[in-house]
């Protein structure tokens, strides 16, 4: 570090995007401590299951892998709301790689042919300047080598007056939000499909199910953080 840099960082201290504690010279965005102690949810085993089951009955999905667990008030929802608004594409791109890496232990980059994102509201996307989804993505498809699409599926800027023949009150916002610019590059395609967290899976499953309506062959779900 030259003089000038170490000025700059007593003067504007980097912090953890977890825990807020100043980042030493070689860590980046994450420290060590939360390195080693964020809640990792285990690829392998039974709490996949729980995220699987969140879409039985309602999409069909070859896997659902997500990183980090999300416990409200804690590290990870400091790290998700960082994401969202506080300007750190380079935040979501680093977390992305790092669950890309977790993911080729897994062999997960001979599961899959493309990596799409879930995409924002374009009045959002305007606004925030990019979409953290997409951060996340590109930092998975990096790792594992995997082609990354934008601009394949979209959404739509839609009005209330388009929802009102859902079938279930819950979706009735969602109908229509989402569609495929070109079903040719989706067709028998395996993709996986990103998102920053999972909770309901609802916004996951409307988007998911234009990609199997569209003639993907397997559709996976990867999410940077769920509630178990
Ligand atoms: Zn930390």
């Amino acid at each position: 570090m030259n003089p000038l840099q170490y000025a700059i960082e007593l003067m504007y201290p980097r912090l953890c995007s977890a825990c807020f504690s100043t980042l030493q010279v070689y860590e980046n965005h994450i420290c060590i401590k939360c390195n080693l102690s964020l809640p990792k949810i285990a690829l392998h085993e039974n709490e996949q299951v729980k995220l699987d089951k969140k879409f039985w009955g309602k999409l069909n999905i070859k896997n659902t892998y997500s990183f980090l667990q999300f416990v409200k008030n804690g590290p990870v929802q400091n790290i998700l709301h960082k994401l969202k608004y506080k300007n750190s594409p380079e935040l979501a791109n680093f977390m992305g790689k790092w669950f890309g890496n977790q993911l080729l232990t897994l062999g997960f980059d001979k599961e899959i042919d493309l990596i799409l994102a879930i995409p924002l509201h374009p009045i959002k996307q305007k606004r925030r300047g990019y979409n953290q989804a997409d951060q996340i993505a590109e930092g998975i498809a990096e790792v594992l080598n995997i082609e990354f699409r934008t601009g394949l599926l979209i959404r739509n800027q839609f009005t209330e007056t388009q929802t009102n023949k859902s079938r279930y009150k819950r979706f009735e916002n969602m109908e229509g939000v989402f569609s495929i610019t070109n079903t040719d590059e989706v067709k028998g395609k395996r993709i996986a499909l990103v998102d920053d967290v999972l909770t309901t899976g609802a916004t996951l499953e409307i988007a998911g199910g234009e990609l199997i309506k569209a003639g993907c062959s397997e559709l996976s779900i990867l999410t940077l953080a769920a509630a178990l």
